[in-house]
Formats: structure tokens, C-alpha cells, sequence
């Protein structure tokens, strides 16, 4: 377990650059509700998602003859491992298959990394990462199963705590779990009777599946609107798996369908734009799979998302999510 002592620690680490994003009422979803709905908005990052708090940390850990950093991920890790390598001034290297889209290669390019592209899938460039690690001396920076970076996005719940001590629920969008085994135990650490529930995809959910197996299982991996929470959890996982299978106190499935109807929501009330990842929070409040019985906070998790496919979802647009059709539905309250 990770002490309330880290996540302190954490905190100060990546003040100024990636704390206190906004806690901000939502009075549609209050209503909707009954209890007062708050949105973390993580949104608000530099990067556009809370995945630089870790990162941030993780490289502020290394010790000063690191010569520098690699990862795999072609998405909000890949960005906030390169944010924070060059805020340390140092070299970050993002391996990334062929099949990776042209944007993100040159989003993260962008952010001053090297990237790497390697092969036909991410197995083969996480092969090129722990080649880089072994030749080269680079950190590998793991996206989810790291102490240095749970306890950074552990820091939201060291947030919402101080801004609202009343918080009943906390709702955080799960995927390897680093971030709900991050705020669940900053957030029982200082108030053990408030309850935290992941909440993940019906389609390919790797930690709900591994928490209900009592060891961590693999998955297939599908298309799904929550492009983020793909991906499995490692057999080998140490940390954030016992975590979130000790400290949350459910984790929940909710449908595609459902992500659509968030996101609709999001941005037609509350005048937002964010990935289907982000918004499993409030489809879970909205379609009665959680209940609060007081005020509820939701982690409003990033942004990074196609802003096509996002104008297909508002205009009510069918979407294909490999081979699964999402029909459209026109927006009404
Ligand atoms: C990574 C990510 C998550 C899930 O975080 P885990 O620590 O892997 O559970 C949720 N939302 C977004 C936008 C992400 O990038």
C-alpha cells in the first residue's frame, strides 16, 4: 500500500504544472441525480488528460545519471511521459507500431520526443522499449503499474478531499487501475467511509474482469468509444491490481450506448467536450448503475479525442467501432 505520505509528496512535486484543475458543479446532472453532481476536470491539463501527474512524478523519482525515458503507449501516457521528460530535460524515446495514426505520432512529436515507429503491433514495439532499456539505459515509465505513478494521480483525491471534505462517491474511469488505486487510497487514507467505484467499458474491461477472477486475466481487446480504457492490466501486474481490488468499493460496466449518451450530455448541458473514457462516470449515474447518497464527484478524465468522430456523435450519426455499429440518437434530455 501507498502512504498518505507519498501522495503528499507527489503533490508537491507537480505543483504548478499539473495540480488543482477545476471541481465544477453540474446542475443538469444535479438535477438528474437528486445529489449534487461536481466534475473534475482533468480536461484542463496541459497535456488534456490527468496522465502527466504520474508521468511527472515518476521521472522527478529517477536518480540524476538516468540518461532518459521510454514507453509504448500511443496515447495520453505516451504525451504526458513526453511533457514530463522535457520539463526534466531529458530524453524521452515513444515506440509506436505502424498501425498508429499519423495525428498522434505527431502529437507527441510535438511535445519534443522521439518516436519510434516499430513493427505491426505494440507488442513489437514494446519489445524495441526493453531493448532501448537494456542497451541504452532508459527508465521504462509504466502506464499504470508504477508506485511513483499511482501516488501522482493520487493527487486528484488529495484535491477533491481539500475542496470538498463532504464527498460521499468518487467515480473514476478505470482501465489498468493506476488511477483509481491512486484516489481510492489518498481519498481512504483521510476519510475511509468514502466510497470509490471504477467505472470501465462492457466491452473488453480487463481489471473488473481480473477483480471478479480474484487474479489478474486478459481480455480480447475491441474498438469502443472508450478508446482509453483498452488494453489488459498484465499477468505479471504488482501494484495497481491488489490496489483496486483491496480499496474500490465496486467497479461497474457500463455500454456503449451509454458512453454515447454521456457524452451527448456533457456537451449539450454542461457545454463540454471530452473522450468516451471520461464520461463513464456520469453514463454510470445516469443510467441508475451507481447511486449517490450525497454529493458525488466524477473525474472528467481527458479530451484527446478525434473531434470528427465527436461532431458524427453530437449530429446523431451512426459510428463504427470495429465491427460493432453505434446508431445514432439524436440529443434529447
Ligand atoms: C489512462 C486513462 C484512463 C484510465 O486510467 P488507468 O490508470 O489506466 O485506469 C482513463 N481515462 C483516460 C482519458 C485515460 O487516458
Amino acid at each position: 500500500m501507498i502512504p498518505l505520505a507519498a501522495f503528499r509528496a507527489a503533490a508537491e512535486t507537480i505543483r504548478g504544472i499539473a495540480d488543482a484543475t477545476p471541481l465544477v458543479p453540474s446542475p443538469f446532472h444535479s438535477a438528474q441525480v437528486g445529489q449534487e453532481v461536481l466534475l473534475k476536470l482533468e480536461t484542463a491539463q496541459p497535456i488534456g488528460a490527468f496522465k502527466l501527474r504520474g508521468a511527472l512524478n515518476a521521472v522527478s523519482a529517477l536518480p540524476d545519471e538516468t540518461p532518459g525515458v521510454a514507453c509504448c503507449s500511443t496515447g495520453n501516457h505516451g504525451r504526458g511521459v513526453a511533457y514530463a521528460a522535457r520539463s526534466r530535460g531529458l530524453r524521452a524515446v515513444i515506440c509506436m507500431s505502424e498501425l498508429v495514426p499519423q495525428a498522434k505520432f505527431d502529437g507527441i512529436r510535438a511535445l519534443g520526443a522521439e518516436v519510434r515507429i516499430i513493427g505491426r503491433s505494440q507488442d513489437e514495439a514494446q519489445q524495441e522499449v526493453l531493448a532501448l532499456c537494456r542497451n541504452e539505459g532508459l527508465a521504462e515509465i509504466s502506464p499504470f503499474d508504477d508506485p511513483e505513478v499511482i501516488a501522482g494521480q493520487g493527487t486528484i483525491g488529495l484535491e477533491l478531499m481539500s475542496a470538498r471534505p463532504d464527498l460521499e462517491l468518487i467515480l473514476v474511469p478505470l482501465s489498468g487501475g493506476g488511477l483509481a488505486a491512486g484516489i481510492a487510497a489518498a481519498v481512504k487514507a483521510l476519510k475511509p467511509s468514502v466510497r470509490v467505484i471504477g467505472v470501465t467499458m462492457e466491452r473488453g474491461a480487463a481489471m473488473a474482469a481480473s477483480i471478479r477472477a480474484g487474479h489478474p486475466v486478459e481480455v480480447a481487446e475491441v474498438a469502443s468509444l472508450a478508446d482509453s480504457l483498452g488494453g489488459g492490466i498484465g499477468l505479471q501486474n504488482r501494484f495497481s491490481y491488489p490496489m483496486c481490488r483491496a480499496l474500490l468499493d465496486d467497479a461497474v460496466l457500463v455500454s456503449e450506448e451509454e458512453i454515447r449518451d454521456a457524452m451527448q450530455a456533457l456537451y449539450f448541458e454542461d457545454r463540454m467536450v471530452a473522450e468516451g473514457a471520461s464520461v463513464t462516470g456520469l453514463a454510470a449515474l445516469a443510467s441508475g448503475k451507481v447511486r449517490a447518497r450525497g454529493p458525488v464527484a466524477t473525474v472528467v478524465t481527458g479530451r484527446n479525442l478525434d473531434m470528427g468522430l465527436h461532431a458524427r456523435i453530437m449530429a446523431g450519426k451512426d459510428v463504427m467501432l470495429g465491427d460493432y455499429s453505434l446508431k445514432g440518437r439524436t440529443y434529447a434530455a
